[in-house]
Order: structure tokens, then sequence, then C-alpha cells
């Protein structure tokens, strides 16, 4: 069965189709400036070359019709027709307390990803909007809604709640959610297969450093803490997100620099993190870069951001009583060799220590520890939408 696994943006779609024998895409691309002026589709055959399509792409509507008939294209299509598509996965951002798992979509459900909006106004709608155009130009096709929140509802209220008074917990439902969690869920699995160990027996802090970054205990393969809180804004520093701050500095900062709320949020959101600090840029290359060129503040940037990785590691081997091992992924976590030996340095307390000569290996799942390390050290690339595709595939032969 072929799966079409997709993400919608508000300006961009990213769409993959996997075969669910191989595992494998047989096609992948990017829908841009859907809405704007130079609209693009990119469409890469999994064994052909890649081709570029300009048209008007006014809406999410005419970016799914465009992606089906790149599909199935003469030249460079790789389907002959929709009937080879099995089924639809769909990436939702938030599921709030509505949705644990992954789902089949129905009228329902996505009535109630529609009423997640409030929690995820950017991103909520136009993956409704995906949903919806699915709908319209597949019919009879199933599709499964696959939520970044669900894996983090098991959570235990401890872990989730924030100390405010709890009717605003009820009344506004401002809790802890967590993001990013088919990506931990995914290196999760993979680490019990390395690992060649029950997943019910383990216990694993996941590290998923990339432009935004956050971090996980799962124990039993269950999410017992994440670092990202009601929005993605909590927890690391990030590319350009200012991570945990005193909440006092928020109306500091509005009075001082004359802020609206918009204009605060938009600051934390887009202007701080490792962007902010080291004035150089929100990529981590380019930041490693300047570092090595002798740049004080990019260096600083790198410094603090290793810094708030270690204590978050050293907080979750606390709420899960130990650790088994430690997983790195996504762009910085699977690449930045220096960054990973920079966190794990001084956590010989946990019993974790890198081999150098493993730590440079790259684009594969290794354990990176050495041999007589107590808490492995894993680099897993992450692999969110083969986790779609999975847990998509599962649900519409369930049944
Ligand atoms: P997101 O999905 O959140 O946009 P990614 O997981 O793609 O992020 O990660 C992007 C980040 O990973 C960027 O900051 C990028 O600089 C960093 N990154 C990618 N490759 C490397 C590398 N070789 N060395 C250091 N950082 C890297």
């Amino acid at each position: 069965m072929n799966i079409l696994v997709i993400n919608c943006g508000s300006s961009s779609l990213k769409y993959q189709l996997l075969d669910m024998e191989t595992k494998n895409p047989v096609a992948k691309g990017l829908v841009e400036r859907i809405g704007m002026v130079g609209s693009v589709l990119t469409h890469r055959p999994a064994n052909g070359e890649k081709e570029i399509i300009t048209a008007e792409i006014p809406n999410h509507d005419v970016a799914i019709q465009m992606v089906l008939d790149a599909l199935v294209n003469s030249e460079y299509g790789v389907v002959k027709d929709l009937s080879e598509i099995g089924a639809v996965g769909h990436r939702v951002v938030h599921g709030g307390e509505k949705f644990a798992s992954s789902v089949l979509v129905t009228d329902e459900v996505v009535k109630g990803i529609e009423d997640c909006i409030e929690l995820a106004p950017l991103h909520n709608p136009p993956n409704v909007a995906g949903i919806k155009a699915c709908q319209k130009l597949m019919p009879g096709v199933p599709e499964v809604v696959v939520f970044d929140t669900a894996f983090h509802q098991t959570m235990p209220a401890h872990a989730y709640l924030y100390g405010i008074p709890y009717e605003l917990y009820e009344k506004y439902k401002i809790r802890k959610y967590g993001f990013h969690g088919t990506s931990h869920k995914y290196v999760s699995q993979r680490a019990a297969a390395m690992l060649n160990r029950p997943i019910e027996d383990l216990k694993l802090i996941s590290c998923h450093l990339g432009n935004g970054s956050s971090i996980a205990a799962i124990k039993g393969g269950e999410s017992i803490e994440t670092s990202m809180g009601f929005t993605p804004l909590e927890g690391l520093t990030m590319g350009t997100r200012c991570g945990d701050l005193d909440p006092s500095i928020v109306s500091f900062i509005m009075r001082k620099e004359n802020l609206t709320t918009d204009g605060v949020d938009n600051f934390m959101n887009k202007q701080c993190g490792v962007l902010g600090l080291s004035g150089v840029s929100s990529d981590f290359r380019d930041i490693e870069g300047a570092a090595d060129e002798g740049n004080k503040r990019a260096q600083l940037a790198l410094d603090v951001f290793a810094h708030d990785v270690k204590k978050y590691i050293g907080s979750y081997a606390a709420v899960l009583d130990g650790a088994d091992a430690i997983i790195f992924t996504a762009g910085l976590g699977e690449n930045s060799a220096s960054m990973r030996e920079n966190i794990v340095k001084g956590l010989s307390y946990l019993g974790a220590e890198i081999d150098p000569e493993k730590n440079k290996v790259r684009g594969e799942e290794i354990d990176i520890a050495t041999a007589d390390s107590n808490c492995r050290v894993l680099v897993i690339p992450t692999n969110e939408e083969l986790m779609i595709a999975m847990e998509t595939y599962d649900i519409v032969n369930q049944g």
C-alpha cells in the first residue's frame, strides 16, 4: 500500500508518498508560497530528476490538486492513477486534551481539531484546510490525523500543570501539552530496537535538537515529561525562540520597549534564542562557523544551548530515576558532533560517555557511547513522515 503523508503549513505544504512494503518514499516534495506571488511546487521522484512547477497556487485545494497531478504525471509521476494511493496521513500540530492518539478522520474529528484552533492559531487552520482538500479531491480514500501533541498525553497531572490557579486550567485548558511527539515516539521505538530491549523496560531521554528543540523523558514507551509546554515557546533556548524565561521579563520588556502583546509574542518567537544571543543567525551551522572563526557571542550562544540541554537531561534523569539511553535527533542532534560532545561532557554521574571516533559518524543510527558507558548515547535520524505513514497504515488496516 502507498500512503501519502501531508504536512500543511499556512503557506507551504510538504508531502511524501511512501511504499509501506519497503517503508521508503517513492516521491517527496514541497509546495511553497501558497496564496502568495511566486508559488512553486518542487517534486522529487525517488528514482528521477526533481521537477519544478510554477503556477498560481491560491489555496490548499489547488496545492493538493497539483501534488496529486504530479504524482500521476506520465513523465515524472510515480503511480499510474490515484487508486494506487491507499490512504492519507496528515500531520496535525495540536490535538489538545481531546486526542491522545492518531485517529481516522471523521466530521467529528475535524470539529475536534477546529476546537483546538485557539491553542494553535497558526498551525491547526492550515492542517484542517489540507484535510478538507483531500476529502474533496480524493473521496473515499481514508485519512488519518497524527498529532504532535498526542504522544505527550501520557504525562501525569503533576507534570503538565503549571503553578497557576487550577480554575484557569479548567477554564482555558492552560497546561503543558508538549510537541515533536511524532519524532520522540519514533526515535524511542528505534532506540528499543537498537538496544534490543523491550521498550516497556526502558528509561529514555530523547533530545530533538533542530531549529525548534525539545526534550522528552520516556518511561516504558510513554512520555512522562517534556520541555515544550502550552506552546512550543517553552523549554530550551532555540533557533529564534527564547525558551524558559523568568515570566516577569515579559512585562518588563513590554514596558521598556513599548511592545504590544502581539509584539512581545513575535519578539519571543522570532528574535530571541541563539539568533538573539549570537547576533549571527538562527542556523546552528552558521553559528558554529562563526564560533570557529573566533566570534565570542556565537560561542556563547552555543554554550548557552549546550548548558540548557544538559540541565534538562539532568532533571529528566531525576524524573525517570536514571536513564538507559540519551537519544540525539533532528538537524543539530543528528549532525553536530561538537554539540553532542559539549552536552554529554560532564554527564559522568549518569554513566554517559561518548566515544570520539563513533561520534564522527553521520547519517545513520549509531550508539556513540564508549563500550563501558552505563547510559548509552544514541544518534537516531528522525523520520516523522514514516511514523505518520506507519500509524496511518495501522489505523486503516485495523478495521
Ligand atoms: P526544524 O525541522 O525544526 O526546522 P531541523 O531538524 O531541520 O529543524 O534542524 C535544523 C537545524 O539543524 C539548523 O539550525 C541547522 O543549522 C542544524 N544543522 C543541520 N545540519 C547541521 C550540521 N551539519 N552541523 C550543525 N548543525 C546542523
